[in-house]
């Protein structure tokens, strides 16, 4: 495939009935030959387990069992590095079409099979019908926009040509990848992450976040079915800070491709740094990590737009996206208008269970994270006003209903930390000057918008808005592969841009081959 042919799959259009019989009818599959599994773990191509095991449980319904999986210890962990190291030689060498081609067909696949992950997606993290739609589409688009992306960047590359040489560069593949994603995309950045990794030709240890490994089990069986060699991607559970750092410590570990938190990734940042014994190269990191995201709202601009942007990136998937709106700021002229606007709408938001069709809201992924948004609620009563906040949850599952917090100063922590929840803090601006640099003044740079018609403002916000995404009158989420390559700045993250055009060459190495000739 040429990567001028990718497009982006589409979402699923769940206002037409068969199409909602068609997840209803996945739900219950899901259901019925999912749920309550045991799921092994996979270290040098074979099927294992651990001497213990944890569960996963909904969060929605926590009488729901998800899956049971095998909790291993720094011992699994390094023995599954060694073992991709072995298979790196190998696979390393097999030919680029080869791996292309497994990938592509691991996108038909899973497109085939999509709306079965997406009901996986519902019930192991919470997303609604759209969300978890959203990620398997996601996924799809990594899958095939890397293999499209690994064919050019297999092509000759540019060298100056000089008398009596023949002179190439290549890209080859560096070695063992310890890949550690987040739970909140735990299909598409998982398989994103993994896929780039492998279809450059290096062999991997993926360790799934705790409270989303059903989902990444599902697409393991998936790429044995499609015949990838079950030696390249080792399979590994348990604790993060046990066997994710066992990974990151190890000397055979070549680089670690990292998506989470702001606190773990510079952690690893700091660990891989650290030379071990018999280590041979300096470790790469690609580190995606946290965002404090604003959506600025200028004086002239379509405030019902404005309105209905920030509300959709702001409780989403329950605010828990990197990219999630967490700060409105806004121009003093509106801002009166835009608060009237937007309060009926947030408190008229319903929570349900997400597997149930029309049911947007849902709840947040585990009890630590019912707690963070619990105590930053109490931190907005104490840094402001609490405009919207409370009302019906459902039963049994960890739900923190939206809330609007008005009068929030720009350096409140409610302004400058990562809630990763649904809590929405409304900052008056005196004018769009003061609105940019309360945009900029976190430590994060990961997504922002504006929203004006006012095209030197347009022009100003482009040069000044710092960030790694940034949208103009539309919301700060919503990220499409290859249209909006992902990544941000300063403590965001390495930049590393997923889905653009530079990502896979953090997975590979350049080789100069020089020969003279007569
Ligand atoms: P997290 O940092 O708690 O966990 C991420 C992964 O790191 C998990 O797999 C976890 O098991 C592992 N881990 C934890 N401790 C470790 C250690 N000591 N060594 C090695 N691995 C370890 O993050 P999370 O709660 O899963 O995800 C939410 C965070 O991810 C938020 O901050 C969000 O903004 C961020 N995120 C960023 C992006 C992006 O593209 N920038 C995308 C999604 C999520």
């Amino acid at each position: 495939m040429q990567l001028s042919d990718f497009r982006n799959e589409p979402f699923t259009d769940f206002s037409q009935p068969e199409n909602q019989q068609a997840f209803e009818a996945a739900l219950s599959k899901v259901r019925e030959e999912y749920l309550g599994r045991t799921w092994p773990c996979w270290i040098g191509g074979q099927e294992g387990a651990g001497k213990k095991t944890f569960e996963g449980r909904d969060p929605g319904d926590q009488s729901r069992h998800i899956g049971t999986y095998q909790e291993l210890g720094a011992a699994e962990a390094n023995r599954a590095v060694e073992q991709a190291y072995e298979a790196f030689p190998e696979w390393s060498r097999t030919d680029v079409q080869y791996r292309v081609d497994l990938f592509m067909r691991a996108a038909q696949a899973l497109r085939e099979r999509k709306h079965e992950f997406s009901a996986m997606l519902c019930y192991e993290v919470g997303k609604s019908w759209a969300e978890a739609d959203g990620d398997t589409a996601e996924a799809i688009d990594f899958l095939e926009y890397y293999a499209g992306q690994m064919l050019e960047t297999a092509q000759p590359q540019m060298v100056t040509p000089v008398a009596g040489e023949h002179n190439r560069m290549t890209y080859i593949p560096i070695g063992v990848g310890a890949i550690i994603p987040p739970w909140n995309f735990p299909l598409a950045i998982m398989a994103g992450m993994t896929a780039a990794a492998l279809i450059a030709g290096n062999t991997v240890v993926l360790k799934p976040a705790e409270q989303s490994p059903a989902v990444a089990a599902m697409w393991l069986e998936l790429m044995h079915e499609v015949g990838l060699p079950k030696n390249v991607l080792n399979f590994v559970t348990g604790p993060g800070e046990v066997v994710g750092a066992a990974m990151v410590k190890h000397p055979r570990t070549r680089f670690i491709s990292f998506t989470g938190s702001r606190q773990v990734g510079l952690w690893i940042h700091e660990q891989s740094a650290k030379v071990q014994k018999g280590q041979q190269w300096m470790k790469r990191l690609v580190a995606e990590m946290g965002g404090k995201d604003s959506m600025l709202i200028d004086a002239e601009c379509d405030l019902d737009a404005a309105v209905d942007a920030v509300i959709a990136a702001a409780y989403g998937f329950q605010g828990q996206k990197c990219s999630a709106c967490s700060r409105a700021i806004v121009h003093q002229d509106i801002y009166d208008a835009f608060k009237d606007k937007l309060v009926p709408k947030v408190a008229a938001i319903k929570a349900g269970h997400p597997a149930e069709y029309g049911s947007n809201f849902g709840p947040v992924i585990d009890p630590e994270a019912l707690k963070k948004s619990n105590d930053y609620i109490k931190i907005g009563k104490k840094e402001g006003t609490m405009l919207v906040g409370g009302g019906d949850a459902p039963d049994g599952g960890h739900y923190v209903m939206p809330h609007v917090f008005d009068g929030i100063a720009p350096d409140a922590k409610l302004a400058q930390d990562e809630v990763f929840g649904p809590v929405l803090a409304l900052i008056k601006v005196k004018d769009f000057e003061e609105g940019l640099q309360v945009a900029n003044n976190t430590d994060y740079g990961l997504t922002g918008s504006v929203f004006t018609d006012n095209e030197e403002h347009k022009q100003e916000a482009m040069d000044r808005f710092h960030v790694g995404n940034f949208y103009i009158n539309r919301k700060c989420t919503g990220a499409l592969v290859g249209a909006h390559p992902f990544g941000g700045f300063n403590m965001s993250g390495t930049d590393s841009k997923a889905g653009g055009p530079d990502y896979m060459l953090q997975f590979l190495q350049a080789k100069t081959i020089s020969e003279k000739i007569s």
